[in-house]
């Protein structure tokens, strides 16, 4: 399985990191290594010295696909969960300065701590899915799908034109604004409307 990352997927947080909106999707991948289950600790790595939150939305691949229409991408998901796109912003920004790929910075081991799904039958509207992120009580991001760049089915259809999507396969679908560092001993709480889905400290 894959995990595929959609980056820069709301106009507020691309703003906030001074990047132009993208035009087309922009995505990257992380390893099977990079997921983090059953609320395990994230420990934090001695690589880095600025590692930032980003919570999304996550939907699973339940299908072999690709060239994928976009009419017919809503039939390739039925769960959706939420998971943590961690980053090392120092990393990253080297990297951006040297143009190189983000690969340290966003594919390390760990790096996607991953929550519950719950079935998109039980979401009202999947158009409207309000996104948050609680750390220590307090929220630092609340974001809601409707302010997306590109749509779920915009994004299955996009990445499928340019690699298989295959059963268990997971899309991160952006951050909302308000990302920002994380330290040992905080405790990350994320939130599918007002379903607490992923609840993990890290160390
Ligand atoms: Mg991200």
């Amino acid at each position: 399985m894959k995990i595929i990352c959609i980056g820069r997927n709301y106009a507020d947080h691309a703003r906030e990191l001074n990047n132009p909106l993208p035009e087309k999707p922009v995505f990257f991948l992380k390893p099977d290594t990079a997921l983090v289950l059953n609320n395990r600790p994230f420990f934090y790595p001695g690589f880095s010295g600025e590692i930032h939150h980003e919570v999304e939305l996550v939907l699973k691949i339940n299908r072999l696909g690709r060239h994928i229409g976009e009419e017919f991408a809503h039939r390739y998901y039925d769960e959706i969960g939420v998971g943590i796109d961690f980053t090392a912003r120092d990393l990253q920004d080297q990297c951006k300065k040297k143009g190189l790929p983000w690969e340290i910075a966003k594919a390390f081991d760990n790096s996607a701590p991953l929550g519950r799904f719950i079935s998109k039958a039980d979401i009202p509207d999947t158009a409207n899915i309000c996104l948050r992120l609680d750390i220590n009580g307090k929220r630092v991001q609340d974001g809601s799908s409707k302010d997306m760049i590109f749509s779920f089915d915009r994004i299955i259809s996009y990445v499928s034109q340019f690699i298989t999507l295959k059963i268990g396969d997971l899309i991160f679908t952006g951050t909302p604004a308000g990302v920002g560092p994380v330290k040992i001993g905080d405790r990350l709480q994320a939130y599918i409307n007002d379903d607490m889905l992923l609840d993990f400290y890290v160390k």
